[in-house]
């Protein structure tokens, strides 16, 4: 079974589609999980949420814009 992610990169602020074929029917992952998904977009590693195409550790606000005070 092939699922489709929808996600934004959270550097370059690209909408990214993320095509996984899940082939275990028997592995029911919970509704809630993140999967590693490897960015086309920045060629990293971001964690999505399969059902809602949300970002682990998503910035709350306009993405690139925060400020660093480091
Ligand atoms: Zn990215």
């Amino acid at each position: 079974m092939q699922r489709q992610i929808l996600f934004r990169c959270p550097r370059t602020g690209m909408n990214v589609q993320h095509r996984t074929d899940d082939e275990r029917p028997e592995r029911s992952e919970p509704a809630d999980s993140y999967v590693p998904v490897r960015c086309p977009a920045c060629m990293s590693l971001h964690f999505v949420n399969s059902t809602t195409g949300k970002l682990l550790n998503e910035p709350s606000g306009q993405p690139g814009s925060r400020p660093r005070s480091a």
